[in-house]
């Protein structure tokens, strides 16, 4: 297929590639959206095998971007940034700089932010050329590591569905089968612990287990052992795909629920998901939370308000649920719903004339 024809696909609205020499950056920004507003979306450096490689990457990120925001009720649109290249061995000061540059000239209609192969230090040199850049250093006025957040938001997700699926939103008593003990699976473990639910978690690095054991009282199963695990929720927070063909009639839970991004390998397990009864929190919705905490810092950051905006997406998360009821559709479908008619009435709203000077 060809550049245009991917881009036209989905209705992209810009689509940028940068090459600066002395540095060797080779990147692509890809706008979807700014219907809602400036298009907000990480930068990740990957040593993509092809330009083509890049180039789906990015676009499929940007568009998720755009839904994320626009679920969330955030003034964002989408976007996002893809950096060709070995992050451990052609990331350095310049090359970042250059990146930064390429961002201001987009005045503002890209935000740039951390994401796979990025990190806050390599924010802190892309702000040298740019303003246009969020996830900053707390000292500098940013937000610092976003996990904490993220979590928070997931923790409230999963109490939102099981109000909606046991009427009572308690996490006492329940059983949550965490999957990934990292940055957010370690503070949502927290969190079900200090309420008084139980947790199983797994993990692939035996020092990140042994962190939430140490700390939480957790039970350990073998990674491959979680999908089994009788519990009331299931919440995977390692990698995307963990809902597939493999993995889905093994499940013992009521409610999936978790930070990991992409957790359906196709949609067709989000409607397997709905006929079985299990209840899905799309996952763009509930692990909004670090899109929620970076989009404070364009305001002037404010701990307290971000988390309070993250406990907002209880009921974010309630709506999509009523509606996929309602309307007897997946929650997934109900989401795109939810992001789509929001962007579609703005648009609208956009269109009658108003004088700026
Ligand atoms: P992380 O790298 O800190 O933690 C991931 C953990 O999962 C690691 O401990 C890793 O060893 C483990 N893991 C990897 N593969 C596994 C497997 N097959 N089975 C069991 N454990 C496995 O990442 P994180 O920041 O905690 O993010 C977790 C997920 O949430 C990722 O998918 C990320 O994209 C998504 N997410 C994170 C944020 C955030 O604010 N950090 C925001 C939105 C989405």
């Amino acid at each position: 297929m060809g550049v245009f024809e991917m881009v036209s696909a989905d209705g992209y609205e810009q689509v940028d590639f940068w090459f600066d020499k002395p540095t060797g950056l080779k990147a692509i920004i890809a706008i979807h959206s700014t219907t809602l507003g400036p298009a907000l979306g990480g930068v990740r450096m990957w040593p993509y095998k092809s330009e083509e490689e890049a180039l789906t990457d990015v676009l499929r990120l940007a568009k998720g971007m755009t839904y994320k925001a626009a679920a969330a009720g955030l003034n964002l649109g989408g976007g996002k940034a893809v950096i060709i290249g070995d992050p451990k061995q052609q990331k350095s000061e310049a090359l970042l700089r250059a990146f930064g540059r390429a961002v201001e000239s987009l005045h503002g209609r890209y935000i740039t932010a951390e994401d796979m192969g990025t990190n806050i230090w390599d924010m802190d040199h892309i702000s040298v050329e740019t303003r246009y850049v969020t996830g900053l250093l707390a000292s500098k006025g940013g937000s610092g590591d976003p996990s904490p957040v993220t979590a928070y938001g997931v923790y409230t997700g999963l109490k939102a569905c099981c109000k909606e699926v046991f009427g009572d939103a308690s996490l006492n008593g329940k059983t949550v089968a965490i999957q990934g003990t990292g940055s957010v699976g370690y503070n949502l473990a927290k969190h079900v612990y200090k309420e008084g639910g139980r947790v199983v978690a797994t993990d692939v690095s035996g020092e990140n287990l042994e962190r939430v054991v140490r700390d939480f009282n957790v039970e350990t199963v073998k990674p491959e052992d979680i999908y089994g695990v009788d519990c009331e929720i299931f919440a995977p927070c390692a990698v995307g795909a963990v809902i597939n063909d493999q993995t889905i009639n093994r499940l013992k839970c009521k409610i999936i629920a978790g930070a990991a991004n992409n957790q359906l390998e196709h949609e067709r397990h989000g409607d397997l998901l709905h006929q079985k009864g299990i209840l899905y929190a799309p996952d763009f919705v509930i692990n909004a939370g670090g899109l929620l905490n970076v989009y404070e810092e364009l305001h002037g950051y404010n701990r307290e308000r971000a988390m309070q905006k993250v406990g907002q997406l209880f009921q974010a998360i309630t709506s999509i649920v009523q509606m996929s009821r309602r309307e007897n559709i997946p929650t997934y479908q109900a989401a795109n719903h939810v992001a789509e008619d929001r962007i579609r009435l703005i648009r609208e709203v956009s269109r009658t004339y108003l004088k700026r000077n």
